[in-house]
């Protein structure tokens, strides 16, 4: 390469630094190196596919036209990645990765930017703290996460040049329905084979580590270090805020994707309600495996209780619940995984504290603000109609009839009244049921015994006696 071209190439630089600044400028080009002009086309060089997919996309122009203003001839640029030979030749000068919490890594730019080892590299990468509770073998499996389990332990046991079976995996799920738990188990699995680096980071990690990369001007080494990550585990997608965060998680899931790495993410939502993400990361999501985990069934509750009991037991040796305690709660307390825990802990904790033992009063009294609302029960017209007529003493055809005697008439209009108040069908469809009346007789029935209520005790009580009865 002529004297002359080295000169121009300082002069381009000069001039992109200008353009888009020093920030900018450090961040993308640093590290882009002249490889050769040849007959209108000027070849330059960059360490990684990541940097060559951004620059491409977003200064290509500018890198160009900064040229053309050196020489008019100049028609194209080429990018390229430095060869990993050339690299493993040239002795890498060490850099420091802030990344963002105050620990840094220190690794060799360009090469595999990790240190061996598990979850001492999990840390040391900046990755969120793991609680060792999480893993697999705690993972209770049920109907509503058999699929979810499955695919997490797949991406977890995968090789090396394994095929990448389904990229990204995503997950969703409401709250404290297990994503974290399967995440983190896949973490954990992954980092113990040892096979592939696994880093598990919330999106809030994601986004202080990159905002703050950026700032430090080591964005370039962020890169890279995520680079040399073999499964990107990111938790809570729908926390991932601000446009230049996203345009940065785009790109790493691009990049990480069309490298072969894996890419596992856990939001609350399915990719197409992430509102905030463009079209094409929408889509890039969508286009792996997107699994759901539904709600605990109450048979899922049990057992995840009963393992939950397990585990406390290995602290606490003299912590006994007894069975139909747990059928209890599992069949009352809410879906969600963190009141079951919360549920066990305080039974727990009396336990410890009073030395009385768990028994089913206790747990009642114990839990009862974590109790799931009762669904009110479907009231049938039917039951309606069986109960007001044993109620008073009269048949259920005696109901339907078109009779008007007195002693008819006033059950006929509670068991109307009823089926308005206690079910959803219509005036009409009362009506149809109550012998073929017509939808206006039903509304009088309505009305006349809202009118009684009020003023008449005895057969206000009678009504709440009926209704107590239909409800249980
Ligand atoms: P999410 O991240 O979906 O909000 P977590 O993974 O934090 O939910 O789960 C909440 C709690 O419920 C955790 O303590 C977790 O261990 C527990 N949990 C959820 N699902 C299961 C399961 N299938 N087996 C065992 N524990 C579970
Ligand atoms: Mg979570």
């Amino acid at each position: 390469m002529s004297k002359a071209d080295q000169e121009s190439w300082s002069r381009v630089k000069g001039r992109l630094r200008a353009e888009v600044g020093d920030d900018v400028y450090s961040s993308w080009f640093a590290r882009m190196d002249l490889e050769a002009i040849e007959e209108g086309t000027v070849r330059l060089s960059v360490p990684t596919r990541f940097l060559k997919s951004w620059i491409q996309s977003h200064y290509a122009e500018k890198v160009l036209t900064c040229w053309q203003a050196e020489q008019t001839q100049i028609s194209r640029i080429e990018l390229i990645v430095r060869s990993a030979v050339l690299r493993s030749v040239v002795a890498k000068p060490k850099v420091e990765l802030d990344i963002g919490d105050g620990s840094r890594i220190i690794g060799n730019a360009g090469a595999r930017a990790l240190p061996a080892g598990d979850a001492s590299a999990h840390d040391a990468l900046g990755g969120s703290p793991l609680d060792p509770r999480l893993t697999f073998d705690t993972f209770v499996v049920g109907r509503s996460n058999t699929l979810a389990q499955a695919a997490a332990k797949q991406v977890a046991a995968a090789k090396r040049g394994d095929p990448v079976m389904f990229n990204p995996l995503y997950v969703h799920a409401g709250v404290g329905l297990g994503k974290t738990h399967l995440l983190q188990a896949v973490t954990w699995t992954g980092n113990a084979l040892g096979e592939r680096k696994v880093l598990y980071l919330t999106a809030e990690k994601f986004m202080y580590g990159f905002v703050s990369a950026l700032r430090t001007q080591t964005a370039l080494a962020f890169k890279e270090a995520l680079r040399g990550i073999g499964v990107l585990v990111i938790d809570d997608l729908q926390f991932l805020q601000g446009k230049s965060t996203q345009a940065e998680f785009c790109h790493t899931l691009n990049a990480l994707i069309d490298a072969g790495r894996q890419v596992v993410i856990a939001s609350d939502r399915p990719p197409s309600d992430l509102e905030s993400l463009d079209d094409r990361v929408r889509s890039r999501l969508a286009g792996g495996l997107v699994v759901e985990i539904g709600p605990l069934g109450e048979e899922l509750r049990f057992e995840i209780l009963k393992s939950r009991v397990m585990a406390a037991r290995s602290h606490h040796p003299s912590f006994d619940v007894p069975l139909p305690v747990l059928s209890y709660i599992a069949k009352t307390v809410t879906h969600n995984g963190r009141d079951l825990e919360g549920a066990l802990n305080r039974l727990l904790a009396h336990n410890k504290l009073t030395g009385h033992a768990v028994t089913l009063e206790m747990a009642e009294r114990e839990v009862r603000d974590l109790i799931r609302p009762q669904e009110p029960k479907r009231v049938k017209i039917e039951d309606i109609q069986r109960v007001v007529a044993r109620q008073y003493n009269v048949s259920r055809s005696d109901l339907l009839s078109s009779r008007r005697t007195a002693n008819v008439v006033r059950p006929r209009q509670v068991a109307m009244y009823l089926a308005k108040t206690l079910t959803l069908r219509s005036l009409p469809e009362i009506g149809r049921r109550f012998g073929g009346r017509d939808h206006t007789t039903v509304l009088h029935a309505v009305r006349k015994i809202e009118g009684l209520v009020g003023n008449d005790m005895a057969l206000a009580e009678e009504i709440d006696i009926l209704k107590r009865q239909l409800q249980e």
